[in-house]
């Protein structure tokens, strides 16, 4: 049995034949996907997946990383925040300094496939170079920009509108464009290190090697350190649980290469959690999918209090593992969670808490929500579904 049809017992024996179907379509087609970092963050975990799953299916895809320097890895993480509407700017030098950093790459990047799949703003100015070849340019946009400072947007449109078309994760993130547009959510995928089933004991494991206690309720939110995924604000919502029932916090993430705060928002993180016994702060290395699963498993309610999101993967990981969701009403997070069904949608720190405290005191609800959850990550944001739309979007390229 080839890996992809280790899929089928997930999601059916048809899905995987149509996927052979559709790949077949695109043969003699190459994709070469670019983005900005190996690991970590939600589009180098899809892509690490995704590609060796499409080559099985036979589809010629392979993937490429543009190289930076710390000061255009600044400039692309404040253009990042900008587009998610935060009030940052840069100058003009910096800009003309992105654009430099990206017609090097070009010269190192081999931009001849028949798609060149670029993955958000950073290396967007690649396709400045397209007129020297005869190919299809896609641009994915996993950010959600329907709300700009407007500096940002106006900056990248040119450049956006010189592709054919563009990939965004929801028609509500997306901004007026006079090329074609497909909405394509993210996924995950149910088979990695990261998704599989676990054992208890396996989970316990990695609980003891933390030394988290398996036996007192555990709220987890797994995340880069970012200011954006509210760090500080999960500690001061698990300072209000813990007024009315027992708890334990972790806040595990690692950093991306093509994220330069993290240290701070560390610092920052580290000074609110005080000397709490109860709060774990663990900086995991990269490759730590074992343990994140775990970890995820393990835990009694899964929080993301992200202040603005493109789409949640670690919401999907956790509803994925049938746990109960508690998560900020922001982006593509209130496509992933149907409030009371699926999980719980928050605004506020206080409404966070609240629903942490339910959910501790009344594990029913809580696994009638994470069964709910699982069932609509199945039909919804698994990988097999996300690899269908990207190949069906390659095709109507050509088209
Ligand atoms: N992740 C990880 N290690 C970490 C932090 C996050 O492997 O230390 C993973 C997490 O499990 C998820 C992805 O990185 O698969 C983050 O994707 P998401 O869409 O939640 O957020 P992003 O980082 O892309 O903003």
């Amino acid at each position: 049995m080839s890996r992809i049809r280790e899929y089928a017992p997930i999601v059916g024996e048809e899905v995987i034949d149509q996927l052979f179907k559709i790949a077949e379509k695109l043969e003699g087609k190459r994709i070469i996907n670019i983005n900005s970092t190996a690991v970590g963050g939600g589009v180098a975990e899809i892509l690490s997946r995704m590609i060796p799953l499409l080559n099985e299916l036979g589809v010629d895809a392979t993937w490429e990383v543009i190289k930076g320097t710390d000061e255009f890895f600044n400039i692309t993480k404040t253009m990042h925040n900008a587009l998610h509407g935060v009030n940052v700017s840069v100058t003009e030098e910096q800009l003309e300094y992105f654009l430099e950093i990206n017609r090097q790459n070009a010269k190192n990047i081999n931009l001849d496939g028949d798609v060149m799949f670029v993955h958000d703003p950073q290396p967007i100015a690649l396709v400045e170079k397209r007129s020297q070849f005869n190919n299809k340019w896609l641009w994915r946009c996993h950010i959600d920009v329907s709300r700009p400072q407007e500096w940002a947007w106006n900056f990248l449109k040119p450049y956006v509108e010189k592709y054919d078309a563009a990939v965004f994760s929801a028609p509500a993130f997306a901004q007026q464009l006079p090329i074609d547009q497909f909405f394509i959510s993210p996924s995950i995928d149910p088979l990695s290190d990261k998704n599989k089933d676990l054992s208890k004991e396996e989970i316990r494991a990695v609980f003891d090697k933390f030394g988290i206690d398996m036996n007192r309720p555990t709220i987890t939110q797994v995340s880069r350190f970012d200011y954006l995924k509210d760090p500080v604000g999960v500690i001061e919502a698990y300072k209000h649980v813990k007024k009315h029932v027992d708890c334990q916090l972790v806040l595990a993430g690692g950093t991306a290469t093509d994220d330069p705060e993290s240290e701070k928002v560390l610092a920052e993180v580290r000074e609110k959690a005080g000397s709490d016994p109860d709060i774990f702060i663990l900086l995991l290395p990269p490759n730590s999918d074992f343990e994140i699963n775990a970890l995820q498993r393990g835990s009694t309610v899964i929080l993301q209090k992200s202040i603005k999101e493109g789409f949640g993967l670690t919401v999907t990981e956790g509803l994925w593992k049938a746990r109960p969701v508690v998560a900020s009403a922001v982006g593509g997070i209130t496509l992933q969670i149907k409030h009371k069904e699926s999980g719980i949608l928050t605004h506020t720190i206080e409404g966070t808490a609240y629903w942490i405290k339910q959910l501790i005191q009344n594990p029913e609800y809580a696994n009638y929500l994470g069964k709910n959850g699982k069932e609509y990550v199945r039909n919804n944001f698994l990988i097999t579904r996300h690899m269908k739309e990207y190949m069906l979007a390659f095709l109507s390229l050509f088209s």
